[in-house]
């Protein structure tokens, strides 16, 4: 198999951290201005920059301060003290486990700075099989899109080997995932256990929605679409199927591949 980068999206996507950020977002608020913080902006999707600039707007407070304040959040992440429970998201350790056998390169591509991202991945007991030296974090740019370019770059320096085009796919729960990946020839795979749905998803241009991470060899199958010959994978055959264009929000997300074997066995009528 050709070299692949697998760039996790992380909240909702690998973890839930159940206001984790929120909570270090009020921590260091109150150090800094000692008053407390009235509002969070939309967060998902969305980059830690993006954030801490429009929720110090809701705050009446200066975009001035976004730099001191992603240096201050960076601190408390590290610190580590702040108390908060993270959980693995259904099937993400199998999963991330299951592509690491396969030889796939693997790293986030998340809107948390790096500290954030580790205390969660850390908490949640994954981040083994991750590089995170390679990933792309929110406090480099405000468009999600960019942090591809600089996750590309530094995975290409560490490992020798070309990740343009869909070479590099990302896995996220938001539009914002999927556009971000479309923005720069990646490939989108898209899981629905945040809050939009299969048909937002798909709408958005995902090549692959998926229900959630639970179904590892259907993982790996989407994750490695772009193959162009029937692949077996974990003692299913997966052929690639036709491109298909984005269907309409109607109906359930077509993923480009099928499976010839016999139908997944959850008992959940997923596809
Ligand atoms: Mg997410």
């Amino acid at each position: 198999m050709a070299d692949l980068l697998v760039l996790w999206d992380v909240d909702y996507t690998l973890v839930s951290a159940d206001g984790l950020g929120t909570r270090l977002y009020e921590v260091v608020f109150r150090e800094m201005f000692g008053r407390e913080l009235p509002a969070v902006a939309p967060k998902a999707g969305r980059t830690d920059r993006a954030i801490v600039g429009d929720t110090l707007a809701l705050a009446g407070v200066s975009r001035a301060e976004v730099g001191p304040f992603l240096a201050a959040l960076a601190r408390v992440a590290a610190d580590g003290a702040v108390p908060g429970p993270v959980r693995p998201m259904a099937g993400a350790s199998g999963a991330v486990a299951a592509l690491a056998s396969a030889g796939i390169r693997q790293s986030v591509l998340t809107g948390n700075i790096r500290p954030l991202a580790a205390l969660k991945l850390r908490r949640a007991g994954l981040g083994d099989d991750l590089d995170l030296d390679v990933g792309a974090y929110g406090d480099v740019h405000e468009v999600r899109a960019e942090l591809v370019t600089v996750a590309r770059r530094a995975a290409a320096r560490a490992y020798g080997a070309d990740f343009s085009g869909p070479a590099t796919v990302l896995v996220g729960d938001t539009p914002l995932d999927v556009a971000a990946a479309r923005a720069t020839g990646a490939r989108a795979v898209a899981v629905a256990t945040g809050s939009y749905s299969a048909a937002e998803l798909t709408a958005a241009g995902a090549e692959v929605v998926l229900p959630d991470l639970t179904d590892t060899a259907r993982v790996l199958a989407a994750v490695t679409g772009a193959v162009t010959r029937p692949v077996d994978i974990g003692g299913r055959r997966i052929a690639p199927g036709p491109s298909s264009a984005a269907s309409s929000s109607a109906g359930p997300p077509v993923p480009r591949w099928r499976s010839t074997g016999p139908p997944p066995r959850d008992g959940r009528g997923r596809r």
